[in-house]
């Protein structure tokens, strides 16, 4: 079954993305590095030590937990 969804980054109605995609989630490869860009800079921010695999595996939320 093929998913259809809009890029995080630009949300354009006019480029639906299917999963199947080489740039999923992203319309293209443009937004996909511009997303990237805008992660890095955001762990660089709130960068006091990287991200660990279990973070991943017990925060599910997106949202970036600040304070512990
Ligand atoms: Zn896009």
């Amino acid at each position: 079954m093929t998913r259809v969804t809009l890029c995080p980054v630009c949300s354009d109605p006019e480029s639906p993305i299917t999963d199947q995609a080489d740039s999923f989630p992203f319309c293209s490869e443009r937004c996909r590095d511009r997303d990237l860009g805008g992660w890095l800079r955001n762990q660089y921010k709130i960068g006091s030590r990287p991200v660990e695999s279990d973070d991943f595996a017990e925060g599910l939320s997106p949202e970036p937990e600040i304070e512990r």
